[in-house]
């Protein structure tokens, strides 16, 4: 049964543009709203970022707050101020040994700057949640498509991450990834959004936490290489909410849309979560829009008790638009139509 059908949105400008449309999504069958907020939005339109989620409020939708793309840390196309604004604390590539235009996630530096934005967001706005979308280890070059098999190179080995690592095994950390390894970057990864989720939940108890993993799959998005791949241990924390997986591309197989959810379901339901599954709204379109009511179908027969679309309108008007974005957004507005249960 789907109980929340969701839809990200970028514009975080003008109260009566975003009212109007909210108003959009409502009548494209969504009850909550993902705000994709950036570095960027922080620092320049903080005092709009409320009377926006206000606006939401007033026609009728849930709030969600996305830390997007913050210190290319989450998935997004956005760009980082805290990359900007230092020059330590980032990602170092293990084999090469190169610094990555990514933040050191693990890092104090980085988990005092991204909990410090929520603690923000949760104190001055109405939010109603977080939503941690795609958080991962940057992919050392050459290992940054999605669907190419997992190379041997892999991120953090920087000087803090080398410290902790041997303050906890007693051995310097290593370039290849055993077990250890896997261990700290699995350990290290889940405490940065555990600790921030449980600050969030010591301010306002009621905040909704999603935690939404790379819809990882052998090589599909690199398993084992993201940080977030080891779905149980994700799923166990008692801070989170939601168990979502990322959108899979349309020309993927049927078969591999029901391996992702058929797993994204049972790990959300051993814990007691509600599991959400995405659906790819702007980009690349299915060949033949029916596919996108069969998977909703396949979704919901499966268990899956909510729906996320990136993103609104398609994407229209940006760079990562569909090629027919509006016809795209009114199908899947038809298909949450369909099958919210309110
Ligand atoms: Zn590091």
């Amino acid at each position: 049964m789907i109980k929340h059908t969701s839809v990200s949105y970028y514009g975080l400008n003008y109260v009566e543009h975003a009212e109007k449309d909210f108003e959009e999504m409502k009548a494209h069958g969504c009850d909550t709203v993902i705000l994709a907020i950036t570095e960027f939005d922080m620092d320049f339109w903080f005092p709009n970022i409320n009377e926006i989620v206000k606006a939401g409020h007033k026609v009728g939708l849930r709030v969600i707050a996305d830390t997007w793309g913050i210190g290319k840390y989450f998935g997004g196309e956005q760009v980082s101020l805290f990359l900007q604004n230092n020059i330590h604390h980032r990602q170092v590539s293990a084999l090469t040994g190169e610094t990555l235009n990514a933040a050191c996630f693990t890092s104090n530096a980085f988990r005092d700057y991204f909990t410090g934005i929520c603690v923000k967001l949760a104190r001055e706005t109405e939010i109603d949640g977080f939503f941690w979308d795609e958080p991962h280890y940057a992919l050392p070059r050459a290992n940054t498509a999605i669907s190419y098999g997992a190379g041997e190179d892999w991120a953090c080995r920087c000087p803090e991450c080398k410290k902790k690592f041997e303050d906890y095994y007693g051995y310097e950390m290593p370039k290849i990834l055993n077990d250890d390894v896997k261990n700290f970057r699995w350990r290290e990864a889940l405490k940065t959004l555990a600790d921030c989720s449980k600050t969030l939940k010591e301010i306002k108890p009621e905040l909704e936490i999603t935690v939404c993993v790379h819809a990882t799959s052998q090589t599909y998005y690199n398993t084992e290489l993201r940080g977030y791949d080891n779905w149980e241990m994700v799923a166990a924390c008692p801070y989170f909410d939601v168990l979502a997986s990322t959108i899979i591309d349309w020309t993927k197989p049927e078969s591999f849309f029901k391996n992702i959810t058929e797993r994204t379901v049972k790990m959300a339901h051993k814990y007691g979560k509600d599991a959400e599954r995405w659906l790819l709204g702007y980009s690349t379109q299915p060949e033949d829009f029916d596919q996108i009511d069969k998977v909703v179908d396949l979704y919901e027969s499966m268990g899956v008790d909510r729906l996320g679309t990136w993103t609104y309108r398609g994407g229209l008007g940006t760079s990562c638009a569909a090629k027919d974005p509006i016809k795209l957004w009114d199908r899947i507005g038809a298909n949450y139509k369909r099958v919210l249960k309110k």
